[in-house]
């Protein structure tokens, strides 16, 4: 779905992506890991149009980008969802209005397909009840779930989640996890970067191991819990457990 070649950027002089190769595969989970600093926010922003990006080049719904392309994004950033550490919901908009706003104004979709489909998905993530209420008297949880129905709606082809559940107390971390696994029951291809090793075991078709802005290790879900081959991702394994 989405081709990584020879990636490289840059802030001001500072490198901090480096010749970055990987493919995402289709209704699979990536899960992106590594240490503090290593590149995974700035890479997954890159993916998204976010950030520019000096060398290589992105290919993605079959559209090649490259750092020259001008407006290449324009077209592709509608299909790609992204839901980021912190949820930023619109303050002064009920649920329901946050998680419509998009798919009525940027989409144009029918109010009423729209209302049914946002009631849909925030039942499914365990908010039926909350579609009036607004942020502030929201759980951090149940802020981050909303933020998920609000990319889902999008029905994105891509959605790339950025440590989802780093700001949340620990017992709301489970419940949106739980979403997430439910999420990847094939149907949807993910980008995750994640600190919550149990969890990205759990889902991971593929996970690409980051240090200082390169890739030191790409290997199967299972198979780089199990057996990582490289003596950093070993280390990184054992710093994390
Ligand atoms: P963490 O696990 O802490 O979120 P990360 O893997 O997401 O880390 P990034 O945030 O992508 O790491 O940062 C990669 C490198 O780029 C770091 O050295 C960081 O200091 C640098 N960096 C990130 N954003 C900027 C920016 N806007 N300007 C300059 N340098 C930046
Ligand atoms: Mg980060």
């Amino acid at each position: 779905l989405v081709k990584i070649s020879k990636l490289s950027k840059f802030y001001g002089k500072k490198q901090v992506l480096h010749n970055i190769n990987f493919s995402i595969p289709k209704n699979k989970v990536t899960v992106l890991l590594g240490p503090s600093g290593s590149g995974k926010s700035t890479l997954i922003r890159t993916l998204n149009g976010l950030e520019p990006f000096q060398a290589g080049a992105i290919e993605v719904f079959n559209q090649v980008i490259d750092s020259h392309t001008k407006n290449g994004w324009r077209d592709i950033r509608g299909k790609i969802g992204m839901v980021f550490q912190s949820y930023d919901l619109f303050p002064n908009m009920s649920v329901i209005k946050n998680v419509t706003l998009g798919p009525v104004k940027v989409q144009k979709r029918k109010v009423s397909e729209v209302l049914t489909a946002a009631r849909a998905l925030l039942k499914e993530v365990g908010l039926a009840e909350y579609e009036n209420a607004y942020p502030r008297n929201l759980s951090g949880g149940q802020k981050q779930r909303v933020a998920i129905v609000r990319a889902l709606i999008l029905r994105p082809s891509l959605i790339l989640f950025d440590e989802i559940t780093a700001s949340l107390d620990p017992e709301m971390v489970r419940g949106v996890l739980e979403i997430l696994k439910k999420l990847a029951d094939g149907k949807l291809t993910m980008v995750v970067v994640t600190h919550e090793m149990n969890f990205a075991q759990q889902i991971a078709d593929q996970v690409v191991f980051l240090e200082e802005g390169k890739i030191v290790e790409i290997g199967g879900g299972q198979d780089f819990f199990d057996q990582p081959k490289t003596l950093r991702a070993q280390q990184f394994l054992e710093s994390m457990s």
